[in-house]
């Protein structure tokens, strides 16, 4: 059976508040699309842990800055539509720009300190239009629980402190990062990698598992663990370091003694492509596709 599929906010809310008379609990999964194992995995925590899953496919356009890749941002909702029924979605939300952006719109979420940091530093007004995005998504389909992906982890970070410090009664679930089976992280982005630009993208996961080997050691010096994710990067050519940093989990603020909870995060660029990887350097529940664990 095909998963139904709704353009219209009014509809979606209609559905999700009918759902929830009946008593059930209502999980949602926001995403742009082109989805892969990550997303899945999400979908599928929430089919688990809810009556009712709803994923919304949006490109969202506020969230990209001019010359970034929303134009070739992959885009397959039928395919999309086809893997969501599979793992059990109950209902696909997937606006058009206009009815989510209409003519006059002028209202956004802007938190302050958090979205400056990291990928936030790069990527100006990046945050500003993810959280306007998802807040508006939480209006739609208010949902119990909402999934996202600690493979984002700015951005789990942040949704998790607009929730709370605007008062949505939602709880956010932040899920294990999907990972290759030579530890790249699931993105719809790595589909623009050429053949070499895949084989030294793995440059991200090694340079934290270094760190992470490091640690365990005893290493607990933030400038010697970045050292080594830097050195580790630096011996991949095709790629370039945007940041790498160690930083604390919620002020995202660099760390100078690292414990368990901090959390390593960089981004790096292989030609035009721009990824981004984490990891905590305790406990680090991340999912390996095609790994024996
Ligand atoms: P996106 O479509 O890129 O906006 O991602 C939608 C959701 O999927 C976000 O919460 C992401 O953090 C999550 N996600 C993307 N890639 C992965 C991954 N490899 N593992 C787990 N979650 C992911």
């Amino acid at each position: 059976m095909s998963i139904r599929c709704e353009q219209s906010p009014d509809e979606v809310s209609r559905v999700v508040r009918c759902w929830q008379r009946g008593g059930g609990s209502v999980g949602l999964v926001p995403t742009m699309g082109a989805l892969h194992e990550g997303h899945l995995s999400l979908v599928r925590a929430s089919v688990a842990e809810c009556e009712r899953t709803v994923v919304s496919i949006f490109l969202n356009p506020t969230q990209f800055s001019p010359g970034e890749d929303l134009e070739r941002y992959p885009r397959r909702l039928e395919e999309d539509c086809r893997v969501l029924g599979e793992a059990g979605a109950d209902l696909v939300f997937c606006p058009a720009e206009q009815t989510m952006y209409p003519p006059g719109f002028c209202t956004y979420v802007v938190q302050e300190g958090l979205p400056e940091r990291l990928c936030g530093a790069f990527r100006p007004g990046h945050f500003r239009g993810v959280l306007t995005v998802v807040m508006k998504l939480f209006q739609v389909a208010p949902a119990q629980r909402a999934y996202f992906g600690r493979k984002d982890f700015q951005q789990s970070v942040l949704i998790r402190r607009m929730a709370e410090d605007l008062n949505v009664p939602v709880e956010v679930r932040v899920m294990p990062t999907v990972r290759e089976k030579d530890g790249l992280a699931m993105s719809s982005r790595n589909e623009y990698l050429t053949a070499e630009q895949r084989r030294q993208a793995v440059c991200l996961y090694e340079a934290l598992a270094a760190a992470r080997r490091l640690f365990r050691k005893g290493e607990r010096s933030s400038e010697r663990l970045l050292g080594k994710m830097r050195e580790v990067v630096a011996g991949f050519p095709a790629a370039r370091a945007q940041y790498v940093e160690i930083v604390d989990p919620d002020t995202l603020q660099p760390v100078r003694q690292v414990g368990e909870d901090s959390v390593g995060a960089l981004a790096v660029c292989l030609g035009e492509v721009r990824l981004i990887d984490n990891m905590p350097f305790g406990e680090c529940p991340d999912i390996f596709l095609g790994r024996d664990s």
